[in-house]
């Protein structure tokens, strides 16, 4: 596949990128922004993307706020679909992946600040990291539409989720949703300004197979490098805006680049 003229450097096309990489990583203060590619280590296609849950089903019987209401049952069972997806990963032995297995071992050893995740899936958090702001919340948690209790998703939700039936809240019987941003919905604020705390300051933005072509995201590379701070990007980003930024990129598979960055630290 040939690659346009411009791109920036590529570190494993450059002698040395990768111990550059390595050397920038060490010095910890790391935010981490994660996207699709991050997902598609654990073998978990992105819901928007082709073959993916909302093109498995109709994002107008499932994916947007009237959905709960007006086809519950096919709305509830693409959530139990992709709950079973993300808990299959997240208990695979040694963690969803190699790449989040290296995330979690980058915190243990006190170099990161946070990951912003751009996935909900919640593989992250289920990798064991701590310091995770879910941009777009998780599959996985619930919260009540009338008296708006945030909870897990029981260790039946599967099953019954699956056979359509919409679950209901254990504090005031009200009507729960999964504690996640539907089509047709902000992005809620929490997440995004403990991300945007961790980036600030932050000595190395390290993108993980993100796209941030779109608004607020879209900023963080930005505004990492103008107050002095390096971005590494690994997997398929968005090159233009590397460039920008006068990024360091390092293609290939998330699950061997990784791990191969962080192992001898
Ligand atoms: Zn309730």
């Amino acid at each position: 596949m040939s690659e346009p003229t411009d791109d920036p450097p590529q570190a494993d096309q450059a002698p040395g990128g990768l111990l550059r990489a390595r050397d920038i990583i060490a010095q910890g203060r790391v935010v981490v922004l994660a996207g699709a590619g991050l997902l598609r280590c654990a073998g978990i296609q992105p819901p928007e993307a082709p073959g993916g849950l909302w093109d498995r089903h109709d994002p107008l019987r499932c994916a947007v706020p009237a959905a709960l209401d007006q086809t519950p049952r096919d709305a509830w069972r693409a959530f139990g679909e992709y709950l079973s997806e993300a808990r299959r990963a997240s208990r695979r032995i040694g963690g969803p992946s190699a790449a989040h297995r290296a995330l979690w071992s980058l915190e243990r050893r006190g170099l990161l600040r946070g990951v912003m995740s751009l996935s909900t899936a919640g593989l992250v958090r289920a990798s064991g990291v701590e310091q995770v702001a879910e941009f777009f919340g998780a599959i996985d948690r619930l919260r009540c539409r009338d008296c708006r209790v945030k909870l897990d998703a029981p260790d039946d939700a599967e099953r019954r989720w699956l056979a359509g039936e919409p679950p209901r809240c254990h504090a005031c019987g009200g009507r729960l949703r999964p504690d996640m941003v539907l089509f047709e919905e902000a992005m809620p604020r929490v997440p995004r300004a403990r991300g945007a705390q961790w980036a600030y300051g932050a000595r190395t933005l390290l993108i993980l197979g993100a796209n941030v072509r779109k608004p607020p995201m879209r900023n963080i590379p930005l505004e990492v490098r103008q107050e002095g701070g390096h971005v590494v990007a690994l997997g398929d980003v968005d090159a233009a805006m590397l460039k920008r930024v006068r990024g360091l990129w390092i293609k290939g598979d998330l699950n061997d680049t990784l791990p191969s960055l962080i192992a001898e630290l």
